[in-house]
């Protein structure tokens, strides 16, 4: 079973990714540093992958920063 990454802050697993025109995704991240999104229809394409925004605090950075 693979773990995901948290939120260094507040230890949730879902956070958001968004690109230039405001679309939001959300995603886990797993134990690999694989972005996943969380609805397996939605699509990362064109999406801004070096910052993840957590749902649960105010938390950003990159997929490296996570626990
Ligand atoms: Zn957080």
């Amino acid at each position: 079973m693979s773990r995901n990454k948290l939120c260094p802050q507040c230890k949730i697993r879902r956070f958001q990714v968004k690109n230039d025109e405001g679309r939001c995704v959300v995603v886990t991240v797993n134990e690999n540093y694989e972005i996943i999104p969380v609805h397996e229809n939605e699509s990362l394409e064109g999406m801004d992958l070096s910052v993840l925004y957590c749902l649960g605090c105010s938390w950003k950075g990159s997929v490296k920063s996570l626990i």
